[in-house]
């Protein structure tokens, strides 16, 4: 944005004629209409201002990207002495770009409302880094109703969604296991691990370290068993709900 000042010595007089008036008085409109959208929600006149008084500074305002919301600042540069100023608009058509500036204002709200949505989505975690050694299904003449990811033991185990701790210690066939209960209703089920970091009660988060990886109760290798229960009862393909938020396993 470029600014110049420059003073008159010869006292210009400069005419005002009505249509030159008019308009100042929608450029003065539609600046306090700007006032509105002052949150990134640009004008699209460019505006210039120039006083009119003889002998009295003449300044002049010129900007290439938000004028009306630059403008504003400037004005108080003016000194205080200065005669009444007249702004002069390129373009006069207020109601016109009250209206863009309305509908550019809630397009900007509905974009800031989406954004706060995503940030409080549910942030999702991967359980556990390893390799997918059992799939979700059929499995021996029963039914596998969760994942299987190998690594070493005492891999990190992690809460894939924050939640509170309902279940944490030994279980049939888990040897431990951990429960989770999410604020989404969901169930998340951990199984198999060595070591147990949390507690019941507890208050956990996405990615938070709850235990280490394990081979206890029925397993037959250090692994994690991984189960999520959407409803908080029926168990779904794990890999399937992860990689709908993102994860691939
Ligand atoms: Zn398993």
């Amino acid at each position: 944005m470029r600014s110049t000042t420059q003073r008159s010595g010869t006292g210009r007089h400069r005419k005002i004629t009505p249509s030159q008036t008019a308009k100042g008085r929608m450029a003065l409109f539609t600046v306090a209409a700007g006032a509105v959208s002052s949150a990134g929600v640009g004008g699209a006149a460019a505006a210039s201002l120039q006083s009119n008084a003889p002998a009295t500074p003449n300044v002049q305002l010129a900007s290439t990207s938000n004028p009306l919301e630059k403008a504003q600042p400037e004005l108080a540069e003016a000194p205080l002495d200065a005669a009444p100023q007249v702004l002069t608009m390129a373009e006069a058509k207020p109601v016109t770009n009250l209206t863009e500036q309305l509908e550019k204002a809630i397009e900007a709200s509905v974009a800031r409302a989406a954004a706060d949505d995503a940030a409080r989505a549910p942030s999702v975690s991967l359980p556990a880094v390893g390799v997918l050694t059992s799939p979700f299904g059929p499995r021996w003449g029963s039914f596998h109703s969760g994942i299987d990811i190998a690594n070493a033991n005492g891999t990190p185990i992690l809460a894939v969604m924050d939640g509170t701790v309902i279940d944490s210690g030994p279980a049939s066939g888990y040897g431990n296991w951990i429960r989770i209960q999410h604020e989404d209703g969901s169930i998340s089920v951990y199984g198999h691990m060595e070591s147990l970091d949390v507690t019941v009660g507890q208050h956990v988060v996405a990615g938070q370290k709850i235990a280490g990886m394990g081979n206890l109760g029925f397993s037959t290798g250090t692994h994690l068993h991984f189960e999520i229960h959407p409803d908080g009862t029926n168990a779904v393909d794990p890999a399937a709900w992860l990689a709908s938020r993102g994860i691939s396993v």
